[in-house]
């Protein structure tokens, strides 16, 4: 083999296949461009899913005609000139390669013209080489035109996903740069159609509704917080999140931004999704806006081609900030899911499954929410439901001299039992059902954390000696954890070869049989140990308050029922059960009178 320097259209090309991966990195670069160039109006036409064309125009700074050859030089660039400004970069762009990379894999048509020059200047390039070039009057800004994107490299073309998978990644890139600037505006047409337009109204709610629409935006509360870190800087978190009852199956829409760039973080992500700890069911995931901003040398933007990731210096007090905003607000307006209204099925008077959900079906909507042209402007006059907490201020006193908590449900007044699985009741709002079983659960998993950690009391020893056994490896497992279940209220003591006696149990479970929980901890310990699942502790505490709430078909006294009632009122979080699932749902008043015909 003869080792040999590659020609520069080769060098190119294989340089563009970090930054140019598809057609959506195309309308991604062009649009930082744009948005870099200081413009107030972006308009981005796509066809075939951005193989066929792809064409950016924008009103900003332009390019001046001496110029723009050298734009398409690769490592040009405006924005960059020592290294040290990559920690002061204000700018989206910094590593001149954008132009370069896709004028070598495509064909390309630049108009531009200077604010401060008299004409512009039209300029073709096919696959990185210049074919035409000439003076034009053009208005003062941009239009970039992609024709043919990979016609010089068939093996990426082969690798390409569907029009349709295009078509939807370019949707994703426009209307998240539209939430990083939400005093630009966007609008996006693909073959033809208005696919998603932006305002430029400079508020974030005005985008969040053009993006994913105004029955999605209703279950979202806006998000504040900042953070400070060990060297003083700060780390503020604003933007919205979506309450317990709107959520998906997907990560996809948790929408990260750091300094108006969006970013792909794992780590973050995850923040996000515990903030919603024992508020969601397993497997489902919130919504989430989020813009993250912090000094910029705190953030490390060039460890990626594409840049969708960055680095943090202090990625732990980043992490604490964006937890920690959007429990906050979570917490602060979960409400109690309203039973969705036509519960009755307009054709044929049968229930309707749904009626009684307590879920917003998010994804249904944005199909045609692209097509929405809202011009709302206020992000105040969307309507918004009032979280209950707020109109339940007077606390009545509670039983022997626990302090009151502050209340976060309405009074209820129980009614009576159903089905002897959920109790029945009547508040200021209208009518209330109450799972039974998941609303102990909740109350019993936040009494049990209350005291977890503080107090030995909670153990309660057992009388008999009921003995375990275990597998080998269940058994050696347990072994390693004795104190932590300890903690936790289990006396476990090592009885001969794999088995255990009993000594104690959490105060809880005192009237259970304890022997169902504790067969199943070594499965905990086991699950617990995978990243991305709950703790241990936590998996073993949430077992501990299944077992002893009581169970769906117990049948309760009024007493029984009131008491669980109160105190459900002065749960902090009384809308879920632990493992997120609702413990009440309400039909308002107007729903009442609405399915009863008293309402036109
Ligand atoms: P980078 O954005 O990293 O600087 P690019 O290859 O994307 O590199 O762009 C090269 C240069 O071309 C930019 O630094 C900028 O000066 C100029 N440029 C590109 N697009 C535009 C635009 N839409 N408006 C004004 N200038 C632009
Ligand atoms: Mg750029």
């Amino acid at each position: 083999m003869v080792i040999e320097i590659l020609p520069d259209d080769v060098v190119a090309q294989i340089a563009a296949g970090e930054v140019v991966e598809r057609p959506a990195s195309v309308v991604k670069e062009l649009v930082e461009n744009s948005i870099d160039a200081d413009s107030t109006s972006i308009h981005i036409e796509v066809s075939g899913g951005g193989r066929r064309l792809i064409r950016v125009t924008d009103n900003g700074h332009g390019i001046h005609t001496d110029e723009v050859e050298r734009a398409f030089l690769r490592h040009a660039t405006s924005k960059l000139r020592i290294i040290d400004d990559l920690y002061r970069m204000q700018t989206l762009g910094f590593r001149g390669e954008a132009l370069a990379s896709i004028a070598s894999v495509s064909h390309v048509t630049l108009v531009t013209r200077h604010k401060a020059d008299q004409t512009g200047l039209r300029l073709r390039l096919e696959g990185g080489r210049i074919a035409q070039q000439q003076a034009v009057g053009a208005p003062s800004g941009t239009t970039i035109t992609v024709e043919n994107l990979f016609f010089n490299t068939p093996a990426r073309l082969k690798f390409l996903k569907s029009e349709n998978t295009e078509k939807r990644q370019i949707v994703s890139v426009i209307t998240r740069y539209a939430m990083a600037y939400p005093h630009i505006r966007f609008v996006l047409e693909q073959d033809g159609r208005e696919n998603f337009r932006s305002s430029g109204s400079g508020q974030l709610a005005d985008v969040v509704v053009q993006a994913l629409g105004l029955e999605t935006f209703k279950n979202m509360v806006e998000v504040g917080g900042q953070e400070i870190g060990s060297d003083g800087s700060i780390t503020a978190v604003y933007g919205y999140a979506s309450m317990p009852n709107l959520h998906r199956t997907d990560r996809t829409r948790i929408m990260l931004f750091v300094n108006g760039r969006a970013i792909q973080d794992t780590s973050l992500t995850y923040a996000v999704i515990q903030a919603y700890h024992t508020l969601l069911m397993n497997g489902k995931y919130p919504v989430a806006i989020l813009m993250i901003e912090l000094p910029t040398q705190e953030v490390d933007v060039n460890v990626h081609p594409t840049k969708a990731e960055v680095r943090f210096r202090d990625g732990n007090t980043v992490f604490v900030a964006v937890q920690r905003a959007v429990r906050t607000a979570v917490i602060g307006h979960a409400q109690t899911p309203a039973m969705r209204g036509g519960y009755y099925n307009a054709q044929g008077g049968t229930a309707s499954s749904s009626a009684w959900s307590s879920t917003a079906h998010e994804g249904q909507e944005t199909a045609n929410q692209l097509d929405m042209d809202l011009s709302l402007r206020d992000p105040g006059q969307y309507p918004r439901q009032q979280p209950i907490s707020q109109n339940a201020a007077t606390a009545i006193p509670e039983g022997m001299g626990t302090p009151a908590k502050p209340r976060t449900l309405p009074v209820l007044r129980v009614v009576g039992q159903v089905g002897a699985t959920y109790i029945v009741a009547e508040g200021p709002a209208g009518l209330y059902l109450i799972d039974q079983h998941a609303a102990h659960e909740r109350i019993l998993y936040e009494q049990f954390m209350d005291t977890y950690g503080q107090e030995r009391q909670m153990t309660q020893h057992t009388l008999g000696s009921q003995t375990v056994n275990f597998s080998p490896e269940e058994a050696h497992l347990l072994e390693g954890n004795l104190d932590l279940l300890r903690a936790i209220g289990f006396t476990l003591e090592p009885f001969g070869p794999n088995t255990f006696v009993i000594r104690g149990v959490p105060a809880i479970l005192a009237d259970s049989d304890p022997l169902e929980v504790v067969s199943s901890i070594p499965q905990d310990l086991e699950l617990g140990k995978k990243p991305g699942h709950e703790s241990v502790e936590d998996k073993i505490i949430l077992r501990v308050c299944k077992q002893a709430a009581v169970k769906a078909g117990q049948i309760l006294s009024l007493r029984e029922m009131q008491s669980l009632i109160q105190q459900l009122e002065r749960c902090r979080s009384p809308h879920t059960c632990p493992h997120g699932r609702p413990t009440i749902l309400h039909m308002t008043s107007d729903q009442l009178a609405r399915e009863f015909g008293r309402m036109h």
